[in-house]
């Protein structure tokens, strides 16, 4: 657990949560796997419970706690061994409202998406862009007080459940491409918007993954969060919390598989001895054990910086995601090596972790980028 100093309160929050996914959700998950959904009824019970959006005003009907609940929200989530993008609502998407909003379009949104009657995502990418951001083709066009929305977005998360959706539209046409992107709300009943299956993914079955097409969509401009054109300043500055809770997910993945293949070596014997007792393995988790305590350490310290209000550099952050996603990859390959034919085989939940933790790596920017973005900063 991140060495957050944690109260009382905390807790019993995290208990409850405990207790939540032991009653609510683990014993369904499996079939809402294969279902490829989870029921709105239990968005709502979560919600109900406080557990959506904790940091959200209480003017605003959220809780008004910190961001430590949202890291405890993310450990117990990890802990129940289950994926529901929860946190991708919480602590991605509906800051967005909160932060550059305005004070209508928070009263009107964010109480439902702290009781679960809202559901949200976040629409960037699109068929043939995703790293290049600014290079988006859907266009909002102004017609009388409405904007006139045209295009296509594709593996939106949480897309499949969302009642409203901040799509990253482009509003102008000024040489500097950056300047050009709006973020709009769009309400899933809207005529011209609709939505395709959830799309067959190799891991993360729930998280309602789907392409988005708007086809002369009209929606009021009321809907434009912030200015008009800022929308690719909106996104960098969000992007950060996205990044250190997308490295926090990968640490917790790694853990899990880390430990599973601990016990496993420990327990499994070739040639008459524990495997965990060859050189060979021990020193493979030796060095996973070591990559696991380096991650944890540099991540807690940006998630401490992060509560106490600090600035940090997009370098920094930029690094915790692409490092720690790709250690977790390390560790995904190497652990499922030790469980030999048995990690290959659906009953093990390694295999389930080694396909889920591969997006890592290419979600919330990949790896590549992230490299890009440290390079600039390095002035290369
Ligand atoms: C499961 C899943 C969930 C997702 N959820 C969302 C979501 O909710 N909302 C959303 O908007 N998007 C979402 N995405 C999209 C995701 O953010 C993009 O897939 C990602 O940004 C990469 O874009 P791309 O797939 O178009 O790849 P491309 O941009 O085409 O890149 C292809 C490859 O080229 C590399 N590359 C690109 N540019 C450079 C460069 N300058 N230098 C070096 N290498 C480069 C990339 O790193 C990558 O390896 C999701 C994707 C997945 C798979």
């Amino acid at each position: 657990m991140v060495a957050i100093k944690y109260t009382e309160q905390h807790q019993m929050f995290r208990q409850s949560l405990r207790k939540f996914y032991e009653k609510e959700v683990v014993p369904y998950y499996k079939k809402w796997e294969e279902e490829m959904n989870v029921p709105r009824s239990v968005w709502k019970k979560f919600g109900s419970q406080g557990f959506l959006c904790p940091w959200i005003p209480e003017k605003y009907g959220g809780s008004g706690l910190g961001f430590e609940y949202s890291v405890i929200a993310i450990e117990e989530m990890a802990r129940a061994d289950v994926g529901i993008p929860f946190g991708l609502h919480s602590d991605v998407v509906v800051p967005y409202i909160h932060l550059i909003g305005n004070e209508e379009q928070k009263q009107k949104w964010l109480p439902g998406c702290a009781s679960g009657d809202i559901l949200t995502a976040v629409a960037m990418t699109e068929p043939s862009t995703g790293s290049d951001l600014a290079a988006i083709q859907t266009t909002a066009v102004k017609d009388g007080s409405d904007y006139i929305i045209n295009g296509q977005k594709v593996f939106i998360t949480n897309g499949l459940n969302a009642d409203i959706v901040i799509v990253a539209c482009k509003t102008g046409n000024d040489e500097k491409r950056h300047r050009n992107l709006s973020l709009i709300v769009v309400d899933a009943d809207t005529p011209g918007f609709e939505k395709s299956a959830p799309l067959k993914k190799m891991g993360r079955h729930l998280d309602g993954t789907v392409e988005l097409f708007f086809e002369d969509c009209r929606v009021p401009q009321e809907n434009l969060l912030g200015e008009e054109g800022k929308g690719f300043y909106y996104l960098m500055q969000n992007l950060q919390q996205e990044r250190i809770v997308a490295a926090l997910g990968s640490l917790l993945a790694a853990e899990k598989m880390y430990n599973e293949a601990l016990t496993y070596a420990k327990e499994r014997k070739a040639f008459g001895r524990r495997i965990s007792s060859f050189q060979a393995n021990s020193f493979k988790l030796v060095e996973m054990a070591t990559e696991i305590e380096i991650a944890r350490t540099f991540i807690e310290s940006l998630i401490n910086d992060h509560l106490d209000g600090k600035q940090i550099s997009v370098s920094k952050v930029s690094m915790a995601k692409w490092w720690t996603s790709e250690m977790a990859n390390r560790v995904a390959y190497h652990s499922l090596q030790l469980f030999g034919g048995y990690g290959y085989m659906e009953e093990y939940p390694i295999s389930k972790h080694y396909r889920n933790v591969r997006v890592d790596t290419i979600f919330a920017g990949s790896t590549e980028i992230m490299k890009t973005i440290i390079a600039k900063e390095l002035g290369l």
